[in-house]
């Protein structure tokens, strides 16, 4: 495990000028690491096969991502973007490319798929980096003609402020993760070498902890009062807030696909995935349809006034929980898990920062707690905490 504290200059890396890279996916990830791509210096062509979302990313492209990248510091002083960008909706228009993104649907079926027409495309040298969040690059490379060619490549959301980048692939060479991280860096990010491959490898692993056991907390309080408790503990936006933002048919198979792995560790109170998958049938799953645990508006939770916010202890106690199985598992180290965390959400502190600050045993009583009431595997502690 390594990570990359000191090499991360926007635009300028080693990898960046004239390398031919593709993404494919234009949705959320997609067009913002084309973006990044772009001004980076590479070569891009972004693939989608919906014509329609590939008309957006292009419109966001030339309209709205400049201004992003100059927000997070990143702008290049050429507009490459629109120079460097071409777009398409066949693969055949990635045959040159050396490095290539996925960043499409989260389904192994759909990435395996895709990997496999990508290979009938692409040199046999060419790297892919996937971006999913829930799965591993071996696991997406399982069937693939040349597995060492795929590493994981895992943007926090929004990709283009949040500066970090995950890299791993147990099948994957040398050469394709150290061209990986490369890339990352002339992307302007940071990229962190993760250890044992998990499904959700580090950020998205932490991430689901805290939105699983915002979920069993519903059993106590309401939405609200859980969103303005876990503000008021300083995490920018609370649980249910972020469900609603993925989507809470995204987050439900997201729970579905850590299970094959942990079990029902993530998972929901069985009452509270029928309430949610109630709300997707009745187009209530979250910030995309205007309305989830919250009503949605200009991009943000309408939060009503609440009287007595929630103690979220449990949630925070949760997070580090999990930091400490992702170090006995051999994903990352203290360290690692911190910064990615920091980095990942724009927030100042990680795990291990909270377990200073509150106390490991503070902590192990709160769980012990909460496991008894609940069984939830989420709250079960920890060996080593505490
Ligand atoms: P999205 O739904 O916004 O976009 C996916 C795009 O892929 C769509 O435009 C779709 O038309 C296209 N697509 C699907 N199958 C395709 C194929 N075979 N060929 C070409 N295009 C295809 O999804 P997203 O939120 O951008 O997520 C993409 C990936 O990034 C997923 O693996 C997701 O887990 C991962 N990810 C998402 C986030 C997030 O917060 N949204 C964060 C980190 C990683």
């Amino acid at each position: 495990m390594t990570n990359d504290t000191t090499d991360h200059a926007g635009g300028d890396g080693p990898a960046g000028d004239g390398l031919r890279t593709g993404v494919v996916g234009a949705g959320v990830m997609g067009r913002d690491i084309a973006a990044l791509l772009a001004n980076a210096g590479c070569e891009v062509v972004l693939v989608d096969v919906d014509a329609d979302a590939l008309a957006a990313a292009e419109s966001y492209l030339q309209r709205e991502a400049s201004a992003a990248l100059a927000d997070a510091g990143l702008a290049t002083d050429t507009d490459p973007l629109a120079d460097r960008t071409s777009y398409a909706t066949d693969l055949d228009a990635l045959a040159d490319c050396e490095f290539v993104v996925e960043a499409i649907s989260e389904s192994l079926d759909a990435k395996r798929g895709l990997l496999a027409e990508l290979e009938a495309v692409l040199a046999p040298d060419a790297v892919v980096g996937t971006n999913t969040s829930s799965l591993t690059a071996s696991a997406v490379a399982a069937e693939a003609e040349y597995p060492e060619r795929v590493v994981l490549f895992h943007f926090a959301n929004p990709a283009i402020p949040r500066d970090v980048v995950e890299i791993n692939g147990e099948s994957a060479s040398e050469d394709a993760l150290a061209l990986a991280e490369s890339v990352a860096r002339a992307m302007g990010k940071t990229p962190f070498r993760l250890g044992t491959e998990r499904r959700a490898n580090g950020l998205s692993r932490l991430s689901a902890a805290i939105k699983c056991a915002g979920t069993w907390e519903l059993l106590d309080a309401d939405a609200a009062e859980i969103e303005v408790g876990a503000r008021n503990m300083g995490f920018p936006r609370g649980p249910l807030a972020f469900i609603d933002l993925i989507g809470l048919d995204i987050h439900l198979a997201t729970v579905d696909n850590l299970a094959v792995e942990y079990g029902g560790r993530f998972a929901p109170p069985e009452s509270v995935r029928e309430r949610m998958e109630t709300m997707v049938a009745d187009g209530r799953a979250g910030a995309k349809d205007g309305e989830g645990f919250f009503r949605w508006e200009d991009g943000e939770a309408v939060l009503p006034a609440v009287e007595s916010p929630h103690d979220v202890q449990p949630i925070v106690a949760a997070l580090v929980n999990e930091a400490h199985r992702m170090v006995a598992d051999g994903v990352a180290d203290r360290e690692t898990l911190n910064e990615i965390l920091k980095r990942g959400s724009g927030g100042a502190i990680g795990p291990f920062d909270i377990e200073g600050m509150v106390g490991g045993d503070v902590l192990r009583d709160v769980l012990e707690s909460r496991y008894a009431e609940t069984g939830a595997g989420v709250f079960e502690p920890a060996e080593t905490l505490g």
